[in-house]
């Protein structure tokens, strides 16, 4: 943990300059001295830490109760949250209406009285040396708003967005002046959140400010709405994606001038289920401040989201530390219930195994109570993982690559960009319950090195891709690098309408007929089946038998099953085929269009080739003319479907350095630690309980708590040989041979050491 130490002249000679101004600042402010703080920053070895806040102000419109806050007290938090081993405190100290500081700008809850709960937490934080950071609300200033409603992002019919402000308005200097109140407690960093210009619509911001600022910049006026037709929508979106992004360069820039060492971290929202709507881009957003930081927690996103928002952020930062925030709460943030420890060791181990730093959200009671059982539950996780330090930090072993493409979830997935996220989603899935290991691929930042960093890159669906992307891919193949290509990747150009020819149609040796109407296709393997026409492969038939054995590896011949999604009709001209696309009866009845567009119709006609296998240079292509992927994150998944996909992904890398057989609720994290020469596995089982149908909003259950820990199976296979493998649990038994360890494991979290 960082150290520190409080005043003293000495440091006047180290800070310099802006010290002094800080300084002088302070003296007439009457706040109390900065401190100097230890070489490295408090994040750098962070592992876990809480963020603590009430709950309650954000629902009563600026009316709580005389007792809100009441007993939210920043020393007994600090102690609590030490006393639950957390590394670092984010303290609630501004939100949308009130502050828990002494500002001259902002009111305090009325239940406050007196106090000044970032002056306790400070004060406490500092003695017994806990970082304290300063949770300090962006958007939402319900209490700004109502003074200044000209601040309000505004439609483009010039109607305002009541709960939403601009960042192109007075408000960026406004939010500045009260940062520099909160620097002058010598808090430790800002966490911001967040820049968002909306989740959905409706949209913004044509005020002045930003009608003149566009203006400037690109010499016209803006567009008159949302038009996805139009080219000046483009311009738009690049207007919006600078407003986010010189907002939070400024705000840095600002925090980071007063004092170079108070870190700066942003809530950022440029991963799916996020869009354009929110005015963040993958990667471009990510890169501010001192590191990212996301949100997991399957009360909103699912449980899958902790190793996917993980594995995003690590690859939009290479290099960085990254933050995840989960809550305590079974629901989400504010309902004060409690999770089991297990469901909290399930997501936090998730986490950390993905090489995340992780903080536990507590919005405690309307007064500001603190549940002990939370705190005893997350003492005892927090102090598992420190226990199990050692564990994190290494490089994960990346097989597969999955691929991003910001402007196809711009401009295909438009106002319905979750069509495009589940089949990115599907791709990750495969990857989690078949135990490939994965990273993700942007096309904002890609290279030629990065697309190297994988033996195989997955492009789901993947509908716009430019002429310098196919030049990459087709690079990265001839050189031995490996494509998996699904669903209508390439098909349009970078305005989303459809092109003739497929953008990557030599590297999948086949020519694009058409676009397969509806997304109900089904696929099937082996040689019979209704009659089909489909031109012959030139490649040779044992070459094709061995490719259509390996791709169709478990799945019954002569089964038609769907593959729910958007899908393609190819004709090969140089690639290898495998198993048969088959139209829905859809296209058979007299309208189409009346029946219900939401539930698939089983399968009709052969349409063309379910799969393609071409050989490009030293690299291979496979290219489902399908949505597999698709179909894997939707809700008529097929176990099949999956099956397939992880068959392509053998089939373009045939030996991985390790395999990980595990039942598919147990997520496998390999990581490698060269210079220690061990390769750790962690496993880790998500036990969800059975649910009963819910009150509202049937059939959509929420998942169960994991209660228990799980009794389960695992194989680990080596392509070189291993010298032992050791495991954390007592529990677990092992069986290790030359190149292969036999697991039974009875944890939610176990990692097994395999040194070579
Ligand atoms: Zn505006």
């Amino acid at each position: 943990m960082d150290s520190y130490f409080n005043p003293g002249g000495i440091f006047l000679l180290r800070r310099g300059l802006i010290v002094l101004v800080l300084w002088a600042y302070m003296l007439l402010d009457g706040g109390s001295f900065p401190r100097i703080r230890a070489a490295e920053p408090w994040f750098e070895n962070a592992l876990v830490g809480m963020e603590v806040g009430p709950t309650g102000a954000q629902f009563v419109e600026g009316k709580p109760a005389s007792e809100y806050v009441s007993i939210f007290d920043g020393r007994d938090i600090v102690r609590r949250c030490a006393a639950a081993n957390a590394e670092y405190l984010v303290i609630w100290v501004r939100d949308g209406e009130f502050t828990l500081h002494e500002s001259s700008i902002l009111p305090k809850p009325m239940g406050l009285g007196q106090r000044d709960v970032l002056r306790e937490a400070v004060e406490e934080g500092q003695r017994i040396g806990l970082p304290i950071i300063v949770y300090f609300q962006l958007q939402y200033p319900a209490f700004e708003l109502r003074r200044h409603p000209e601040w309000k992002i505004r439609q483009a019919d010039g109607k305002p967005i009541d709960y939403l402000v601009c960042f192109n308005s007075p408000y960026r200097d406004h939010v500045k002046t009260i940062l520099a109140e909160v620097l002058s407690y010598g808090v430790d960093g800002f966490h911001l959140d967040m820049v968002d210009q909306g989740f959905g619509p409706p949209t913004g911001c044509w005020c002045d400010h930003c009608q003149e600022l566009y203006k400037n910049q690109f010499g016209g006026a803006m567009p008159e709405g949302v038009h996805w037709n139009s080219r000046d929508w483009d311009q738009m979106l690049r207007f919006r994606y600078q407003t986010s992004d010189r907002f939070k360069k400024n705000l840095t820039d600002y925090i980071k001038q007063m004092d170079p060492d108070v870190t700066v971290d942003f809530n950022y929202h440029g991963n799916p289920p996020f869009s354009w709507e929110v005015g963040q881009t993958p990667v471009r957003h990510a890169n501010h401040g001192d590191f990212v930081t996301g949100e997991a927690g399957l009360w909103s996103f699912g449980a899958l989201t902790a190793s996917f928002n993980a594995a995003w952020y690590r690859a939009v930062t290479p290099g960085k530390p990254f933050q995840v925030a989960v809550q305590r709460g079974v629901r989400m943030y504010h309902d004060q219930t409690t999770r089991p420890l297990n469901d909290m060791r399930w997501e936090l181990f998730t986490l950390l195994a993905h090489g995340a730093f992780v903080t536990m959200i507590d919005k405690v009671a309307y007064h500001g109570w603190l549940d002990p059982v939370a705190y005893e539950r997350i003492g005892e996780l927090f102090g598992e993982a420190q226990a199990k330090r050692s564990h994190f930090g290494q490089a994960p072993i990346e097989e597969v690559g999955i691929y991003f493409s910001v402007r196809t979830r711009d401009w295909i997935g438009r106002d319905q960009a979750a069509r495009y996220f589940q089949s990115v989603q599907g791709a990750h899935k495969t990857c989690v319950y078949e135990h490939h290991g994965f990273g993700f691929l942007f096309d904002e930042s890609i290279t030629i090195e990065k697309l190297r960093n994988f033996p195989m890159v997955w492009l789901p669906n993947a509908g716009i891709l430019t002429e310098h992307e196919v030049r990459l891919f087709r690079q990265y193949v001839m050189s031995g690098g490996n494509l998996l290509i699904t669903g209508q990747a390439g098909q349009y150009d970078s305005f989303g309408q459809p092109l003739k020819e497929s953008m990557l149609s030599r590297l999948i040796g086949a020519k694009l007929t058409r676009g397969l109407e509806g997304k109900d296709p089904w696929i099937q393997f082996g040689a019979e089946g209704k009659p089909v026409e489909i031109p012959a492969s030139t490649d040779p038939p044992e070459a094709q038998g061995r490719a259509t054995s390996l791709i169709s590896n478990g799945i019954r011949k002569n089964w038609p099953f769907l593959i729910e999604g958007p899908a393609s009709v190819y004709e090969p001209t140089g690639a290898t085929t495998v198993g048969t696309l088959f139209n829905s009866h859809r296209i058979a009845l007299p309208n189409p269009d009346a029946y219900n567009k939401e539930w698939p119709l089983s399968a009709n006609q052969a349409v063309g080739p379910g799969v393609l296998i071409n050989t490009v240079g030293e690299g291979k292509v496979v290219t489902f003319a399908g949505s597999p992927d698709f179909a894997v994150a939707g809700e008529h998944h097929v176990v099949e479907a999956r099956k397939l996909l992880s068959n392509a992904i053998r089939f373009l890398v045939p030996q991985s350095r390790v395999t990980v057989t595990a039942p598919a609720n147990v997520e496998a994290v390999v990581t490698d630690d060269p210079e220690q020469r061990i390769l750790r596995v962690h496993l880790i089982a998500y036990n969800a309980t059975p649910q009963t149908t819910p009150a509202k909003n049937r059939p959509f259950v929420l998942p169960g708590l994991i209660e228990d820990t799980p009794l389960y199976r695992a194989t680990i296979e080596f392509r070189e040989p291993i010298k032992n493998a050791v495991a954390d649990d007592s529990k677990t038994r092992l069986e290790v041979g030359r190149d292969r360890v036999d697991l039974l494991i009875e944890n939610i979290h176990e990692v097994i050491q395999c040194h070579y």
